[in-house]
């Protein structure tokens, strides 16, 4: 069980101009930022980091949607951090979202869900590498 776990504010939160509610939100849950940014990842950066669903109907909508402005990579740090951050996000569907979860609250559709949570350490591990390299994140005091 880790510690540390990816999450992006994708471009349809970044656009709605909802960084800071959702933010403020993941923070009430307990997690500590250990490593933030804005860019705009560009096609092939997002096909690359959902390569694991490149055989997917909706991969091209996805990874276009992806790069289709800025969006904010978040490094988490938190005691049993991927569940933990899932449970605050919600399911991939916002309404099928538990209420007060951040897609339930925020989010417009399955395509279009605000945020991004790694779903195991394993992946969570290469996807901040993805991002930030090692000098980047910096522990809470
Ligand atoms: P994420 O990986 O973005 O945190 P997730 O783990 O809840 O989301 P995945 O199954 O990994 O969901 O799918 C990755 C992303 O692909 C989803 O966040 C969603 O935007 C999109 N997606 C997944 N399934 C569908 C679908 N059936 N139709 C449209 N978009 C989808
Ligand atoms: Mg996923």
């Amino acid at each position: 069980m880790g510690n540390r776990t990816l999450a992006i504010l994708k471009p349809d939160c970044v656009r709605k101009n909802l960084q800071g509610k959702v933010i403020a939100k993941i923070q009430d849950a307990g997690f500590k930022i250990i490593a933030m940014k804005q860019m705009r990842l560009t096609k092939a950066q997002a096909e690359g980091f959902y390569a694991v669903h490149h055989a997917r109907p909706f991969f091209k909508d996805l990874t276009e949607f992806m790069s289709s402005g800025p969006c904010v990579p978040i490094v988490l740090e938190k005691t049993n951090a991927v569940a933990e951050f899932r449970k605050t996000i919600g399911a991939t569907d916002p309404k099928e979202a538990d209420p007060g979860t951040v897609r339930r609250e925020f989010a417009d559709s399955k395509g279009e869900n605000i945020v991004h949570g790694s779903d195991s350490d394993d992946n969570a591990a290469l996807e901040i590498a993805f991002f930030f390299h090692q000098g980047e994140l910096i522990a809470n005091q």
